[in-house]
Parts: structure tokens; sequence; C-alpha cells
């Protein structure tokens, strides 16, 4: 018997927004909804397409734009239609749209949100839209009084990175979780580097994340630095930028269209094929924008060659690699150095724990580093027991 390869169906709603994020690509909030029928076929599609477990993740534009009849029948027609292979939800929203009547349907699929907020009210506001910040915590109450569980992503830019300090106080001091994502050239912008976070500032603000994460682990999660210690612990990635997405990845547009992944939605030559033709992996590897994903694999294996965390950083995110080049493929995620910085900065620490100058406790465990102050293992610790 095959084992199974579990996958990842991003939906998009819509690529509308009602937010106007400086450093955002998404369009009118009057941007066509994805009508029922098309979830119809895409259950019909994922029923001859693969039988291994999948995780759906609404995004958008802004997926709540939907409405709750919109969720109340697509989840009942996913979960029904695909049963008895396991199904995951998640969702990723700005929350402005959450009613209590949204709350309460996905409450009832028990979907994980992700939110985003940038640190602070006029900081947040400075950089999404006037207002954002009241509207996305407005949201988040409706949420958490429904029981749904929120995380926040943190755009980091290259104006806010000045900032960093106070926006990990924010995070701590209001009990949320962080995740980090940093501002990137976008193929659909106008002025693409405008908020890119250059990869050197990207590299020392993921060191700083570790450094007061390390300091306040028992305060915070931060959900970056756990996925890339658990990469150096494991010897693989796992998530997203630090795996092959492109075999397990897809995403279905407003329309059906099918992409390699939701940054690609509305690119009609990143366009796969369309839910309602039913392709085959096959099918959908041939396509002109699977064999460029595909490409994307041999340019690492060369360019990387001989990199020490080759394994589990796999050269980064194809969409961040062709962004740059106006989507063409020349060469690995331009962010290469930051996360060389980082990969080193974790595994040699790592290394100096488990084998250094602290040596190992009477039960072959590792000691604590000697100044006292929590190492990687006290994350990785915390990685396992969570
Ligand atoms: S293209 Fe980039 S963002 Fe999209 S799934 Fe792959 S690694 Fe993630
Ligand atoms: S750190 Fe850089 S060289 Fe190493 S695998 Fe990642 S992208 Fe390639």
């Amino acid at each position: 018997m095959s084992s199974k390869r579990p996958f990842h169906v991003m939906v998009i709603p819509t690529l509308g927004c009602p937010s106007s994020c400086s450093y955002c690509w998404s369009s009118d909030e009057r941007s066509p909804i994805m009508k029922i029928e098309t979830v119809k076929e895409m259950v019909g599609w994922l029923g001859t397409f693969r039988d291994d477990p999948v995780t759906f993740t609404f995004h958008g534009g802004e997926p709540l734009l939907a409405g709750p009849d919109f969720y109340r029948e697509a989840l009942a027609l996913i979960t029904e239609g695909l049963r008895p292979r396991k199904i995951a939800f998640a969702l990723q929203t700005n929350l402005w749209r959450m009613t209590p009547e949204m709350a309460a349907v996905l409450a009832e699929f028990k979907i994980p949100i992700g939110s985003s907020l940038d640190g602070p009210r006029d900081l947040n506001d400075h950089q999404r839209s006037a207002g954002y910040f009241d509207k996305t915590m407005a949201g988040y109450r409706v949420a958490k009084d429904h029981g749904l569980s929120v995380q926040f992503i943190c755009t980091f830019t290259s104006y806010s990175a000045a900032f960093r300090e106070e926006i990990f106080d924010f995070f701590l001091e209001n009990g949320l979780t962080l995740k980090l994502h940093p501002a990137l050239p976008s193929l659909k912008s106008a002025d693409p580097d405008r908020w890119a976070l250059p990869p050197e500032e990207y590299g020392d603000l993921l060191v700083y994340l570790l450094d007061r994460y390390l300091e306040n682990i028992d305060g915070i999660e931060v959900r970056n630095i756990n996925d890339l210690a658990r990469c150096v612990f494991t010897g693989r990635g796992t998530v997203c930028t630090y795996v092959d997405c492109m075999e397990d990845t897809f995403a279905v547009g407003p329309d059906g269209t099918i992409y390699p992944c939701y940054r690609f939605v509305g690119m009609e030559e990143w366009a796969m094929g369309s839910v309602r033709d039913r392709p085959t992996e096959e099918e959908l590897a041939a396509s002109p924008a699977g064999r460029k994903m595909r490409a994307f694999k041999t340019i690492v294996d060369a360019d990387c060659k001989g990199c020490r965390h080759l394994r589990y950083c796999r050269g980064g995110c194809p969409y961040n690699a062709i962004a740059p080049s106006g989507g063409e493929l020349l060469g690995v995620d331009p962010h290469c150095a930051a996360y060389k910085r980082i990969f080193d900065e974790i595994s040699d620490r790592f290394n100096k724990e488990l084998f250094g100058s602290m040596g190992m406790g009477r039960s072959c465990r590792p000691a604590a580093p000697s100044t006292g102050k929590a190492g990687i293992m006290a994350i990785i610790q915390k990685i396992l027991s969570g």
C-alpha cells in the first residue's frame, strides 16, 4: 500500500479585500466571489485527484467577503464529499467581517484562524490602513467569544523593521502568538521594492527575534523560530518556504482555475488547469506553470549544492525567486542570506549546547547552557511538548 502524502489546497473565494494595505496587491472588494458550483466542481476534482489527507486554507483577498452562507455550504460539501479521508481547515483573514453568525459557522468546524497585525495601532495603521487595527481587534473579540483560535502574522517591512523592539513587546504584552512575515517584492505591484525587507535586514531581524524569544520563552510563542528550530532538529523542512511545495500545494481561484499557490492566483501565465476539467497530477505537472515550478528544484539542486542547510531549506520559496525578475526563474529565493544566517545561528548554538563546553548531563540529556539562559534545546522541548 502506498504511503499517504498529505497535501494542501488554498481556496481563494475572492481576490477582493475591504482594506488597502500599502504593500498588498488585493483588488477592489467588489471583485467576483466564488460560486458554490465551483466548490462542487473542486470537490469533484479532488475526489479523482488524490486520496491523501488534505488541508484547505481559505485565503484571499479577504475570504470572509464570501459570507456565512458560502462557508456553511462549502464546508459541508467538502467534508461530506471527501469522506472518509482526513481533512483539516484553516482560514487567513483580517477579521473585519467576523460577525457572530460567521464565527458560529467556523466554530462548528473548529477552524483555526490566522490574522494580520503589524504591531501597535499607529504602526499597524501606518502600514495597513487607517482604522485597520480597531476593525481587526473587534473581529478578534468576536472570534474569541466563539472559542476560535486566532494567531497573528506580523508583516515586517523596510519601514517597520526599525521598530522591532516595540513590535515584539506589543505581542508579548498582549499574549499574542507572533508569526513573522517579511514584506516581499510582489509581481502584482507597480512599485515592488518599496516596502520589501532586504535579506540582510531580514537575517538580523530573525536573530533578534531568536534572542528575544529565548529571553521570554515562557511568555510568548514565535512560530517562525519554532519552525526553523524544528527544521534543524529533524533535518527536514515541513512548512511553506522550507519545503519543495510544488507537488503538494495548489490554489483554486474564485473561478475554479488551479494555480501552484495562492500567491499566483489571478496571473494567467501561472494557471495550471481548471477544477472543471478534473486534471490529474501528471497533467498539472505538464502545464507550463507546473514545469516552471519543477524547474525551480533543478536550480536549487545546482545553486545550493554544498550548502549545509539544503535538506531543510530547499532554496526557499519559488515565488520569492521569480518575483524580483518579473516572473523569470533566474536563481533561488533572494532571502538566501537571511536563511543562511538564522540556520547557521540555530544549528551552531544547538551543536554547542549538545556537544560543546556545557557537556552532557548524567542522563545523557544536554545540560542547560552555562549562562543560565534558555537555549535552542528549550525551543525544541517546547515544540515536543506542544
Ligand atoms: S510558492 Fe512559496 S509561498 Fe507558495 S507554497 Fe511554495 S514556498 Fe509557500
Ligand atoms: S540557505 Fe541559501 S544556499 Fe542554503 S539551501 Fe537555503 S537558499 Fe540554498
